[in-house]
This record gives C-alpha cells, sequence and structure tokens, in this order.
C-alpha cells in the first residue's frame, strides 16, 4: 500500500525490521514523527497479525538513543567530535587509500548485518569486491544462517528453502528442531496455533534440550542431550529404513549418495541413538513413526542446528530425512529453514557471506568471478579467500586489518569470546561504524561514526524465509543527519573511487535504491534465484512475490523442486553421509555445567532497539541465569542469589533462577545481554568462538560453564523517571567499578523509568555515591534521606507532586520491590514516611515482589492472571476477563502453561 493520506493521519507499507517471517506492516505517521504501527493484512506472511515485538516499534528508537550526525576521532584516546559528512567521508576515503596503498586489499575489511536491506548489501558487496579489490566481506548471518546455507547447497545444489508459508499450515507431521518458534518467529506460531486447533490431527515434534514455549503445541518433545542432533536424525532414518517407511523411487530418480548414508544409518540403532541424545527409546520410536506415516512431513529449523561446530552436518542429517522419504517439492512438506534476520536472505542472495558473490555465485569459481566483473565493468574479482567472521575479528586483533569498516551490527555484543572481540576493536587502528543507535557496545569503538536511517526512515526491499521479497518503503525523514545505508556506501565509494581510479566513470552512480535493485537484479538472470521479471512497480502492483521471478513470469514461486530436478552438476539431490561428532565442549569437573543461549520473547538481538522501550522490560527485567532446581538445591543457592558464572573465556556475575524447563546439567542465559545492560562484557563473554569446518558459523549454543554463589553483601538499588536514556548514558561508566551492575529501562510507555540493581563486596566510596546520586537526582530538592553510616545503608526517596520519582537505596535493598510497587502505583503513604525515618530495612507487609507481566500489550501480570485461574478461569474465561492474549498473542502459550500447573479443573 503506497503512502496514502495527505496529513496527521498517513500510512506507508512496509516490514517489521526484526525476525525473518518478515511481517508486513502499516506505519501511522504524520510525515514527520512515526505514531502508530499495525500488522498490514494483505501482506501475505502476516494477514495483519503482529507479535509483541513488531506490535511496539514505535515505541522503540528513542531519539536520545539515535546517532544524529557524523562524529570523528582524530587520534586513539582522543573523544570524538562532530563532524560534516563532507569531511567525515573524505577522511575515511583518504584513510581506506592510504592503508590500500601501504598494505593492499586485504588490509580493510567490511563486516555488516542482516538487518540491513538488499540494496544496502548490494553497494557493499560491490565496494568491497570490485572496488577495494578484496573478498574481506562478511555479516553477522555468519552467526546465523550460514550452516543453512552449506546445508542447502551441499543437499539440494543451491541456497533455496524450497517451501511457503502456507506449508507450516498444510502438514501433516512438523519436526521442529533447535527453534523456539514461539518466541523467535512468533507469527509464524500463531499460524501453527491455529491449524493444529483447525486440525488437531496434526502432529507436532519438538527437538530442543530445553522445554520452552514451542512445546506448548508440541505431540511430543525430544528434550535431547546438546549437540546431539545429527545422532537422533540418523537413528530416525536407520528406523525409517527399517520399517520401509522410505521412498525407493523417489531415492532412485532423484537422489545420488544413498547407499553411503544407508550404511552410516546402520552404525546408529535406536538404544544407542536414546541412550547418546538421553531420550526414551520409544519416544524415539514414535517420531520415526510420526514421520514415517504422515502424508506431508515438514521440518523447520533454526539456531539449535545452525549454530555449531557441526550445524553442517546437523542440516544435512536433517534434510536427508526429506530426501530418503520423498517429502519435499510437495505441499505441506520439506526442510525449511528459519531465517534469524529480517534480510539474512537478501544478504545470502547479494553475496553477503565472504565465500559468495552476488546471484547466489562462489567467491572461489573463477567462471563466477569473471561473470560478475563483467557486469561490473572492472578487469577482475579477487581470488583471495575473504575472511568469515570470527576469523576476520582474529585478523583485527594479530594486527593484519588496518581498516574495518562495520555497518548495523554490534559485534562487540554479538560474537563470541567477547573479551577478545574488544581486544581486537581497540587495537583496530581505523574503525568505523555506521549504525541508527550511538548506544551499541561497539560504536564505543568507533574512530568515526555514521548516523544511519533506520526503520521507518528508508527505502529497498527484503526477502523473508519463505523467499518473498517485499518492497520496504520510507514513511518519514532520517532524523538529524542521518542516512539511508546504501547512500552512505555510495557516497563513501565515489569518493575512494576518486583517490583509487581517478578519471574512470564511476561504478556507484546511483541515485536511489530502485537504482541499485534494477543494477542488481540482472545479476541474478539465470540463477537459481532468478529475480530479473521483478521491479519495485510489480511488487507495488502485486504486492510481496516469492523468488523465483524470471523476466517474463507473472508471479512469483511457490515451491521448488516439484519436478525432482536438483540445481546440481547431476540435477539430483545429495545425500550427506557426515558422522555426529560430539560437541567441542563437554561437562568436566571444573566446568560440570553446559550453558545454551537463546531469546528472550520480548527483545531481539542486542537490544539497540527494542532495549529503549520499557514495555518490552516488562515479561523479563533483567539477566538472570537459569538452573535446574536441582542444580540450585546441589549448590545452596536459591532464586534471586548472585552468582559467578564462569567458562574458561570469560566470567559475569547475574541473579540465578530456578528453571524447571531445563534438565540438570544445563545452565540457560538469554543472548541479549551485552555490556551495556549487564556489566561484564554480557553474555557472549562465555561463549566459544570455535566454529563449524564448511560453515564457519560459531557454537554458540553450547559453552560448558560453573556457577558459584557470589557473596557480595554490598548492594544497590535505583529507579528514576524521565531522560531515560540520556540518564542511561550518564550512569552506566559509574558502575565500571562494581562487581554486578544490571540497567535497564521498566514501567509503560508514558511513564518509563531507569532501573538499576548493583551489588559490591563493600561500599563505593563516597564520592562515586554521591555522583550517582547527582544523576538520580536524589542528592536535593524534594529528597527524603535516611543515613546509618555504620552499617553503610543509605535511602533516598525523591517525592513529587505526592508521587515517587526516584529512588536510591545502598547497602541494603530488601525493600526495592515495594518501592518499585509504590512508585508504579504512583502513590505514597504513611508507611514510606515512616520506613524513610527509621533504621529497618524490611519493608512494611514483607517486601513482595511484583510478579512479570506476562500479556504486554494489555498489561496483564501473572499474578493477575493466577488469581483469574484460582477463580476457575479457563484460557477463554482468562480472555474475556483479562484481555490478556487477544491482542498479539505471544503471550499465550505462557498462560497455557500457568493454566497447566494450575489446572482450572483441580482448583474446582
Ligand atoms: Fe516482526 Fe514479530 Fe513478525 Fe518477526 S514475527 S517479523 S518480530 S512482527
Amino acid at each position: 500500500m503506497p503512502d496514502t493520506l495527505p496529513h496527521s493521519n498517513r500510512i506507508t507499507a512496509a516490514t517489521c525490521c526484526y525476525c525473518g517471517v518478515g511481517c508486513g506492516v502499516l506505519i501511522e505517521h504524520d510525515g514527520e514523527r512515526i505514531h502508530g504501527v499495525q500488522g498490514d493484512p494483505s501482506h501475505p506472511a502476516n494477514h495483519g497479525k503482529l507479535c509483541s515485538k513488531g506490535s511496539t516499534l514505535h515505541l522503540t528508537g528513542d531519539l536520545d538513543a539515535r546517532a544524529l550526525y557524523p562524529e570523528l576521532r582524530l587520534g586513539k584516546g582522543l573523544a570524538r567530535a562532530r563532524s560534516g559528512w563532507d569531511s567525515a567521508l573524505d577522511h575515511a576515503a583518504s584513510v581506506f587509500a592510504e592503508t590500500l596503498r601501504e598494505h593492499g586489499p586485504d588490509s580493510v575489511a567490511f563486516y555488516v548485518s542482516g538487518q540491513l536491506l538488499t540494496e544496502d548489501y548490494y553497494a557493499f558487496n560491490k565496494l568491497a569486491r570490485a572496488l577495494v579489490g578484496t573478498n574481506n566481506i562478511d555479516s553477522n548471518s555468519r552467526l546465523c544462517m550460514s550452516s543453512a546455507v552449506v546445508g542447502y547447497k551441499r543437499s539440494l545444489g543451491a541456497d533455496a528453502p524450497p517451501c511457503s508459508y502456507e506449508d507450516i499450515e498444510l502438514a501433516d507431521c512438523l519436526l521442529i528442531a533447535g527453534s523456539n518458534m514461539a518466541y523467535a518467529h512468533p507469527i509464524l506460531f500463531r499460524r501453527l496455533e491455529a491449524a493444529k486447533a483447525a486440525r488437531p490431527e496434526m502432529k507436532i515434534i519438538v527437538v530442543d534440550p530445553r522445554r520452552t514455549d514451542t512445546c506448548e503445541l508440541a505431540d511430543l518433545h525430544l528434550a535431547i542431550a546438546p549437540g546431539t542432533d545429527v545422532a537422533l536424525f540418523h537413528g530416525l532414518l536407520h528406523l525409517l529404513l527399517a520399517d520401509g517407511s522410505y521412498d525407493i523411487a523417489y531415492i532412485e530418480t532423484h537422489t545420488e549418495g544413498f547407499d553411503t548414508l544407508r550404511e552410516l544409518a546402520a552404525d546408529y540403532p535406536p538404544s544407542e541413538v536414546a541412550h547418546l541424545c538421553g531420550i526414551d527409546e520409544a519416544d524415539l520410536r514414535r517420531a520415526a513413526e510420526l514421520i514415517g506415516k504422515s502424508p506431508a512431513f515438514l521440518s523447520l529449523w533454526c539456531m539449535g542446528l545452525n549454530q555449531s561446530t557441526a550445524g553442517s552436518a546437523k542440516n544435512s542429517a536433517l534434510i536427508n530425512l526429506h530426501l530418503a522419504t520423498g517429502q519435499i517439492g510437495k505441499i505441506g512438506a520439506g526442510p525449511f529453514s528459519l531465517t534469524g534476520q529480517p534480510n539474512a536472505m537478501g544478504g545470502r542472495e547479494t553475496g553477503s557471506l565472504s565465500n559468495l558473490l552476488p546471484g547466489h555465485r562462489e567467491a572461489g569459481n573463477a567462471e563466477h568471478r569473471a561473470e560478475v566483473a563483467r557486469y561490473w565493468g572492472v578487469d577482475s574479482l579477487p581470488e583471495s579467500t575473504g575472511l568469515s567472521a570470527i576469523e576476520l575479528f582474529d585478523a583485527v586483533r594479530e594486527g593484519k586489518i588496518k581498516a574495518l569498516w562495520i555497518a548495523c551490527t554490534n559485534p562487540a555484543q554479538s560474537l563470541p569470546d567477547q573479551q577478545k572481540v574488544h581486544e581486537a576493536l581497540a587495537v583496530c587502528p581505523f574503525v568505523v561504524v555506521q549504525e541508527a543507535f550511538f548506544t551499541t557496545e561497539t560504536c564505543k569503538y568507533a574512530d568515526l561514526l555514521l548516523p544511519a536511517a533506520s526503520w521507518g526512515e528508508k527505502e529497498g526491499s527484503v526477502t523473508n524465509s519463505e523467499r518473498r521479497i517485499t518492497h520496504v518503503r520510507r514513511a518519514v525523514p532520517a532524523p538529524a543527519e542521518a542516512r539511508p545505508d546504501w547512500a552512505i556506501v555510495c557516497d563513501f565509494a565515489r569518493r575512494l573511487e576518486q583517490q583509487l581510479r581517478p578519471g574512470l566513470p564511476s561504478l556507484f552512480d546511483f541515485d536511489s535504491a530502485q537504482a541499485l535493485f534494477e543494477e542488481y537484479k540482472h545479476l541474478t538472470q539465470g540463477r537459481d534465484l532468478d529475480l530479473s521479471g521483478l521491479s519495485y512497480a510489480i511488487l507495488d502492483d502485486q504486492g510481496p512475490q516469492q523468488w523465483p521471478f524470471p523476466a517474463g513470469a507473472q508471479q512469483g514461486t511457490a515451491r521448488l523442486y516439484g519436478n525432482g530436478i536438483f540445481p546440481t552438476a547431476s540435477g539430483r539431490a545429495r545425500f550427506i553421509a557426515d558422522a555426529y561428532q560430539p560437541p567441542r565442549e563437554a561437562h568436566d569437573a571444573d566446568f560440570p555445567l553446559l550453558l545454551n543461549t537463546g531469546r528472550l520473547r520480548d527483545q531481539w538481538h542486542g537490544m539497540s532497539r527494542t532495549g529503549t522501550a520499557a514495555r518490552l522490560f516488562g515479561h523479563v527485567s533483567e539477566a538472570v541465569l537459569g538452573l535446574h532446581p536441582g542444580e540450585l538445591r546441589q549448590r545452596g543457592l536459591q532464586s534471586g542469589d548472585l552468582v559467578q558464572l564462569r567458562s574458561r573465556r570469560g566470567g559475569l556475575v547475574l541473579p540465578v533462577q530456578s528453571d524447571d524447563t531445563l534438565r540438570p546439567g544445563q545452565a540457560y542465559l538469554p543472548m541479549h545481554w551485552g555490556d551495556r545492560f549487564l556489566k561484564g562484557l554480557g553474555t557472549n563473554v562465555l561463549t566459544q568462538p570455535a566454529f563449524d569446518p564448511l560453515s564457519k558459523q560459531p557454537e554458540l549454543k553450547i559453552s560448558s560453564v560453573e556457577v558459584q554463589k557470589a557473596d557480595l553483601p554490598w548492594q544497590l538499588f535505583a529507579l528514576v523517571e524521565e531522560d531515560v536514556q540520556r540518564r542511561f548514558e550518564a550512569l552506566r561508566p559509574l558502575f565500571e567499578g562494581f562487581a554486578y551492575a544490571n540497567l535497564a529501562p521498566t514501567g509503560r510507555e508514558e511513564r518509563p523509568a531507569l532501573l538499576i540493581r548493583a551489588a559490591a563486596e563493600s561500599a563505593p566510596d563516597a564520592a562515586l555515591l554521591a555522583q550517582i546520586d547527582a544523576l538520580l537526582g536524589v542528592d536535593q530538592g524534594p529528597v527524603m534521606a535516611y543515613d546509618d553510616t555504620k552499617r553503610g545503608v543509605g535511602k533516598r526517596v525523591r517525592i513529587e507532586e505526592g508521587r515517587i520519582v526516584a529512588v536510591r537505596l545502598a547497602g541494603e535493598t530488601a525493600a526495592r520491590d515495594w518501592l518499585k510497587g509504590l512508585w508504579l502505583q504512583g502513590t505514597t503513604d504513611m508507611d514510606l514516611r515512616r520506613w524513610l525515618l527509621a533504621p529497618l530495612a524490611t519493608p512494611p507487609g514483607g517486601g513482595r515482589k511484583a510478579s512479570k507481566v506476562v500479556c504486554n500489550c494489555m498489561n496483564v501480570s501473572e499474578d493477575d492472571i493466577c488469581a483469574g485461574i484460582a477463580q476457575n478461569l479457563d484460557l477463554d474465561g482468562l480472555k474475556r476477563e483479562l484481555k490478556c492474549g487477544t491482542s498479539c498473542g505471544s503471550c499465550v502459550p505462557e498462560i497455557k502453561r500457568l493454566l497447566a500447573k494450575q489446572p482450572v479443573a483441580a482448583i474446582a
């Protein structure tokens, strides 16, 4: 839908900028500011629905967190100063040109993102390969999808997910492996919930070491030991072959390599596989039976398979099941990888991994290089092997990369082994960061910070998990001097051209995103993804389309390989016989737990955007480590205790909580926490950089760790309203000396606040506390204060117009939840005054903790829902009376879990 209304009520169609579902959104705005967002009813991915993240997009992106002007640092150790675009890009071009002249093309690198639009990616690729002459361009998609790329290419011949979203609704049996779809791809999960409700005979198998919300829909949950997926898939194949549940005609006509795989599968008998995977043999047999008997078998997978040192083998072993049963290329069937990022697919298509070239070509293939070089009008493209993400940052740390350009991604939070990544960024002579949010951990290292346009502010296209391309339209101008990513790249490239190839016609003569799309699409002509027949006009007229869409096509292609012909040399799909390899790290005496990482329901990646919206912290407000209740007991720990969590690479201090969705021996920590929100370089200070030999995707799912109680008796709690982002920036550095510090927005958008928890062995010096007080606004004015210097206890509460606006408790924080509750209610009472002026730490009434918000859309807490269940309300009753689960639906699996724990019938 194009821009429709002229004034305050304008609506522009775009897509959600978070996950790979690629939901269509309608942005409500006045031409200057975005006021709201709705799901686009005409978009085939979501039919008008949005999840908790998508439906709050308009509440995110606080201008106080945005990069607004170019900023340049003219020497290490100096602060950055505001610069104009001309001087900033001239300087960057001079540094890059000088570096290239002195050290050669492989002394520079580009690290880009699955959140860029296709046109941005294409510009970056042309810059790196055609102008700079390096293959050192990699994307954060390396951390997310590169094992799926290898899986598809090895088994099927091309990096093309063969299915459509509607296959999720049409399948008879779904295997969901390594994907907490309920959190990570919520709108697809809503579609699956609806399909299962309409056809209860549909069978769902979930393979995940944790009992996630996705398991709420499962007929069978296989809680395998972490990293044993390949053994599981071979074990399933073993049973399918033994039962005769395979399609010999399909195998003989359309595949190759079956005999080798059959021999391998013989080594995976059910009893041994069940033992290795830590599941019941009967469950393994049931899974094989469900798959074998299913008329249409679909598998869905995500990071649990991909982020692994055996990621490629896991992908291929799963695809083997489809080839063996002929369950591919038909309705409701096929191997369907879910992409994590909104445009990871566009990155793969434009060649934005170091080993790729545009149009699903290979950088290592001379013929492919020649084709692209010819099209671009350059003599040749670089032959040298480009560096993948982990290798790239190793090379930066070793001094081999002297100029690094990072766009739209936050490696100082997202890469594994963070200590080394921070070291790399600190020693790199010239770091350019092109970013919408200056608050990311990586921006601290920018010698040149270039402000980029963000969601709703730029035009281009994206491809979602089902190969569907959507035209993303601009609703409002970017703030201040921020510019679209493609425009920044092209402007820089033209300046670099003047130094590297003066007098020649520019390779970057693009004046719009559309001009880039038009050039790019012809590079796909004749390739498996051929989208040469597409244009922005067709996308506007006919809506989002699935590739291939060759010239002359009337519509996109819903399913691939229906004819059983694959884009391999022989035209046959290939069975891949990789044996199971155990994970690189395992339990041992020093590190007896295996740490798994994953997503929260309401946060996205490193929280640069979602972390600006107070409401999105209602469900989970701080970084917490989950441990099986038995592990807590064994260590003498209780939920809420602070613990020291340590791997071979680094450590963190954070609270622990009992989590019965985990099995003994496992630990779980969400991936989102970086150094900004949690002191200590975040979750990835613990994870390992070991990577899959083929996909180069690192192992982010398994790290051996140990947990010990942290003895930090001096604690601090603070809460302050207004200017949340600015106070966050000012206060965060003051907590560097604390052993533990967690900072995050809290509350709702009408009254957001910053919430801080910190702890140390002893009280910090008085000057530091005074600095913190000043920034909290509890150093003067209408502040009630109590100090017990002997006990090191201090209380400050600022009250304006009869309500609390700031709190600081130091030394002893038992009253924190009570005070937070009073703040939320917007009231004060005599109890507060009495408590403030007394030495008592314990608040009146004992200080019961406010429960978390389960339904963020309707602001319904866990306590409210449990009270409703106690009154015999079932799911429909809860929806009717409390309205929970009636908007985006993201909370429904959790409500069902609460109902299962406290069933209505049991109460009645
Ligand atoms: Fe955005 Fe949610 Fe749709 Fe993903 S499922 S694209 S996060 S609205």
